[in-house]
């Protein structure tokens, strides 16, 4: 869960990946940061929180250069601290280099191991830092040569944006887990994790990094390799359920478009005789807008959400998590009271938001509350950069569909299949991973111990 953005080849380049890094921001919180390249040298500029927070006391015309990449982190592997934010840098035989990474490498810890056995000596604890020490180490003449020989060992998830002697390269992995779009912005190539971020600078939609293909840019234009060894496509599904913007377009479909059609297959697998249908906003909201569509049901604004809760609520204590709900979202009795009303949502975690959310609605009067979700259970972790909680946590990797039903309290219980939610994402259950919801690791990775550490509390939108 990260955001990753690149531009080459216009003045002011850093000013421009701040401001594509807001349109990023929902990939990840925690940090964010940018590296330029002014020509002879890279520069650098990151911090904890948000873009807004980061560059607001930074002169980023200081930072002045042609080519940037921009970076922000919602971490997955490795503590949540300033060490750990990207762009992480390094100065090699083939001369400065920046990377941001979007993913999670599942051999990321092996290849750490044997590089510090070699005596490397590591500045961070995401696994992304491995990626530079295997480029630094590659002895041959040629730099890109030396970042594909670095990419080649990598398994798991890894869009990545890298500055390299004033090229910019893209690079998205074999699986093609993470998205990576192209764009243009008057003639500078740009590159970005999901197309949102190109409307907000008014550039054009090119096209998406295919899946293994490494893009290079330089004034020579964009050129592509494509060095890995045929793999099975596994965009992840989650994207397209929850994680990536709305108005975006990645995986060759608009992401509104299929939760909308999600929303309309659960309305057609899992009828509500009811009298409203209420989204759980923000993440619910498309799903419902297609329940409504098939079922005929009016949709009523059960909530208000507010949306200046920031980080400052972010408090791991249940007791803190309770209150959170009610600051998020407050249920309007004027419009729930007395009524029968199918709450819609994209998916079921913990199960804990739900539980609360349902008590809320009840209390604000409504007489029955049913719960739709338009998604399949989520019964594993993941390990390819979605903060998923451990299998232990994870509601319907323990629990049945009645004891779930039961646990948040709702009248009655209905998930979206999975072929339902593929058919939706104009796919096939087999062109995703899908591995959250049972399906397949396409990249290995699984086992026990597979997440280490369950920071999904800590944003939930
Ligand atoms: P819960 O079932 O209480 O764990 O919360 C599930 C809700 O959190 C879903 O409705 C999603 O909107 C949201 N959500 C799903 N996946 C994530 C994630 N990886 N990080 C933060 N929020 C998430």
């Amino acid at each position: 869960m990260c955001g990753i953005f690149g531009i080459y080849g216009c003045q002011g380049a850093a000013r421009i990946a701040a401001r594509g890094l807001y349109g990023l921001q929902h990939r990840g919180q925690e940090s964010a940061g940018i590296a330029s390249w002014d020509g002879r040298r890279l520069r650098v500029t990151k911090g904890m929180g948000l873009v807004s927070e980061v560059f607001a006391d930074v002169d980023l015309d200081e930072m002045d250069g042609t080519a940037a990449i921009g970076h922000v982190r919602y971490s997955t592997s490795g503590d949540s601290d300033l060490r750990n934010a990207h762009p992480i840098v390094a100065s090699t035989q083939h001369g400065e280099v920046a990377l941001g990474h979007n993913g999670n490498l599942v051999n990321g810890h092996s290849l750490r191991e044997s590089l510090e056995r070699g005596g490397a000596i590591f500045n961070s604890t995401t696994d992304s830092e491995v990626i530079l020490h295997l480029f630094a180490r590659y002895g041959c003449g040629d730099p890109i040569e030396a970042l594909v020989q670095s990419l080649l060992p990598l398994r798991g998830a890894f869009s990545l944006v890298v500055l390299l002697q004033g090229l910019l390269i893209g690079v998205r992995d074999p699986w093609g887990f993470r998205p990576l779009v192209l764009g243009d912005l008057d003639g500078a190539p740009v590159l970005a994790s999901e197309s949102c971020a190109l409307d907000l600078l008014g550039a054009k939609f090119i096209r998406e990094a295919e899946a293994g293909e490494v893009i290079i840019i330089s004034d020579a234009g964009v050129q592509s390799l494509r060095p890995f060894p045929p793999s099975p496509k596994a965009p992840c599904i989650f994207e397209y359920v929850y994680f990536a913007r709305p108005d975006s377009r990645i995986f060759g479909g608009v992401v509104f478009s299929a939760r909308v059609a999600m929303g309309r297959r659960l309305a057609m697998e899992h009828p509500a005789d009811v009298d409203a249908v209420v989204p759980i906003p923000d993440s619910g909201t498309p799903a419902a807008i297609g329940f409504c569509e098939v079922s005929g049901i009016p949709m009523v604004q059960g909530f208000v959400r507010n949306h200046y809760v920031g980080r400052t609520f972010i408090e791991p204590a249940q007791a803190m998590r309770d209150t959170e709900v009610r600051i998020k979202l407050n249920p309007m009795p004027s419009e729930l009271s007395g009524k029968r009303v199918v709450l819609v949502d994209d998916s079921l975690v913990r199960g804990t938001t739900a539980k609360k959310i349902i008590r809320l609605v009840r209390e604000a009067g409504a007489r029955e509350v049913h719960l739709r979700l338009s998604s399949p259970p989520v019964v594993n972790s993941c390990v390819y950069g979605i903060d998923t909680p451990l299998r232990s946590e994870l509601l319907a990797a323990n629990l049945g569909l009645e004891d779930i039903r039961s646990f948040v309290e709702a009248d009655s219980l209905g998930y979206l299949s999975a072929e339902g939610m593929a058919g939706a994402a104009n796919g096939t259950l087999e062109g995703f991973c899908h591995a959250c919801f049972g399906g397949p690791y396409p990249a290995g990775g699984e086992g026990p111990g597979m997440r280490q550490r369950g920071l999904f509390d800590k944003e939930r939108r």
